[in-house]
C-alpha cells in the first residue's frame, strides 16, 4: 500500500483544492444576454437558442 512519505502542509492541501470548484456544473452562459442557463436549452431570459428566437415574449 502506498503510504505518503511527507505530510502535505495546509498550504499545499488548500492550493490543490482551489481547482475543485472553478465553475458550477451544468451551467453555461447565454451568448446573447450573458445570463446563466442550462446547456442545450432555450435561454429563459431572452428566449433564444442558437441565434433563433423561439419564445416570443
Ligand atoms: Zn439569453
Amino acid at each position: 500500500m502506498a503510504v505518503p512519505k511527507n505530510r502535505i502542509s495546509k498550504s499545499r492541501r488548500d492550493k490543490r483544492r482551489t481547482h475543485y470548484k472553478l465553475s458550477i456544473p451544468g451551467m453555461s452562459t447565454c451568448p446573447k444576454c450573458g445570463e446563466t442557463k442550462l446547456p442545450h436549452r432555450v435561454c429563459k431570459s431572452c428566449g433564444t437558442y442558437k441565434d433563433k428566437g423561439i419564445l416570443e415574449v
